[in-house]
């Protein structure tokens, strides 16, 4: 072992303001909601305080929609459209920087993953979009796919630019207008994204960010005048967004939790699938609706797997999640911390044994140190409920049939990974396999061209690929 320099990417990067305003009708207003300070879990200090949305801003936000919708962006030809969508696309690499240094202030992330992963795939999304405006009459829906108006759109803290970008993307190709809701704890790189848009010369009211708790979101969902909804976030959520919809013949797509299986078969690489085990948990903080947080061995190579597991997790950097060299930086709030917490003393009571790294962690900020529970039975909580942390359920199985049916005894469906040497193998497993993705020999792979989306509590529709574009268009 040896011991690493401080590395900390500077914040002056993030070109942090005291006070961020939300984004209606091309303008940046104030709402009528009580301002919310927005705190970085890596150090606890407040970052900056944010306005909110009242029932009068979301009205606002859904009448600019709309009109922005009927007078020019529903009517605008698909290349004159695509341009605004390349645009963006330019915007966010060209503010790459500052865009990754302010979303691992706000969320918490290491700034390596937030600059290698959650930026340039916000990019990525956006040009791969922009590339469909002009093609959606061959996109096999027909000759003249018409979009669905106005769409209403939530999504969770764990990418917050990412799912911005993966939300407003498809919705503007496929010629919709949005109003979207960021989470409570991490708005501003969605604030940032407004500028960009704003940049960009974006038609007034063709994008609208709102800001607030559960109850703005809620109020975006549930406005008569929105078309579409598009959530992403947890599965009770989801419920209860389906039941406010339910009957009224607008339409919704659904991106929920996840427990998925990690499956290494006896003739896996096993080094490689270490690698792919650890990204499949550990990226992110394990807030990850896919994360890989079942992980099932093949009984006779558990031993050898559980203890190169453990050098390995032994090694991972927890901290600053501003330190280029950190690898698991901070839980994104205390009240994520304490879910964790609680669902691994679950894990103790029920017997099952835990291995927890003996990473030196920070005083100040919310942490946890990389675990992993071995002996876990698939009734105890561990291996049934999303912990939404770096936290690993080991269980193992004897033969591929076991193994198939442990990865499916979910209510979830999101995703699943196979490691083995053989194709038939991993041909055979991923048919069986009740998972919106399966990864084959690699884990967490993230690409606007595959469509994503879960099966059972996972939710429905797919996001993402020439398939996430009908979720956005009258087929
Ligand atoms: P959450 O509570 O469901 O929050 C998600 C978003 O919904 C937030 O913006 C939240 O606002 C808002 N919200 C809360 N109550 C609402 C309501 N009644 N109506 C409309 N919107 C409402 O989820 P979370 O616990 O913050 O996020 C983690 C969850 O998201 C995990 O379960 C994870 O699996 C899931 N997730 C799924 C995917 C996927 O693609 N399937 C991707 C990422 C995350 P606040 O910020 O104020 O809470
Ligand atoms: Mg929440």
């Amino acid at each position: 072992m040896w011991e690493y320099a401080p590395a900390p990417e500077s914040r002056d990067i993030a070109n942090l303001k005291p006070n961020y305003r939300m984004f209606i009708d091309g303008q940046f207003v104030e709402g009528a909601g009580d301002p919310l300070k927005t705190v970085n879990p890596g150090t606890e200090e407040v970052l900056a305080e944010v306005s909110t949305a009242g029932q009068a801003d979301v009205d606002k936000a859904v009448k600019a929609a709309r009109r922005a919708y009927e007078r020019v962006w529903g009517r605008m030809p698909g290349a004159e459209r695509a341009k605004y969508i390349f645009r963006i696309a330019r915007l966010i690499q060209e503010r790459a920087r500052e865009l990754a240094v302010l979303e691992s202030l706000d969320n918490g992330k290491p700034i390596k993953e937030s600059r290698d992963v959650d930026v340039p795939t916000a990019a990525a999304h956006f040009f791969y979009h922009a590339g469909w405006a002009d093609k959606l009459g061959y996109a096999g829906y027909g000759p003249d796919p018409r979009p669905l108006g106005v769409v209403g759109q939530v999504i969770p803290w764990n990418f917050p630019l990412l799912m911005a970008a993966w939300k407003i993307a498809p919705a503007l190709a496929t010629g919709n207008t949005v109003v979207i809701k960021p989470a409570e704890t991490t708005p501003l790189t969605a604030l940032v994204l407004a500028e960009i848009i704003q940049q960009a010369d974006l038609p007034p009211g063709v994008v609208n960010i709102l800001a607030g708790a559960g109850d703005v979101g809620a109020a975006v969902v549930s406005h008569p005048d929105v078309d579409k909804v598009a959530f992403t976030g947890s599965t009770e959520v989801g419920k209860i967004i389906q039941r406010q919809l339910a009957g009224t013949g607008r339409r919704l797509t659904l991106e929920l939790g996840g427990k998925a299986a990690n499956i290494v078969f006896d003739d896996a690489p096993l080094d490689q699938a270490v690698e792919g085990i650890v990204n499949g948990i550990f990226f992110n903080q394990g807030h990850v609706c896919c994360a890989g947080s079942r992980l099932l061995v093949q009984e006779s190579v558990a031993d050898e797997l559980l203890e190169k597991l453990h050098v390995r997790v032994s090694t991972l950097r927890v901290g600053d999640p501003l330190d280029k060299n950190t690898d698991v930086g901070a839980i994104n709030s205390r009240e994520q911390l304490t879910k964790i917490q609680e669902l691994v003393e679950s894990g103790d009571a029920e017997g099952a044994e835990r291995w927890t790294s003996a990473c030196p962690l920070p005083d100040k900020g919310f942490y946890f140190a990389p675990t992993v529970f071995s002996n876990v039975s698939q009734a105890m909580r561990i291996a049934r409920e999303e912990i939404f942390g770096p936290v690993l359920s080991v269980l193992t199985f004897r033969t591929p049939d076991e193994a198939v049916a442990k990865a499916n005894n979910t209510p979830y469906g999101l995703s699943a990974g196979i490691w083995t040497e053989k194709g038939s193998r991993i041909l055979w497993a991923a048919q069986k396999m009740r998972a919106g993705v399966v990864w084959a020999n690699t884990f967490n792979r993230f690409d606007p061209t595959a469509p994503f989306g879960g099966y059972q509590e996972s939710g429905f529709g797919r996001e993402g690929g020439r398939t996430g574009l009908e979720a956005y268009l009258d087929v």
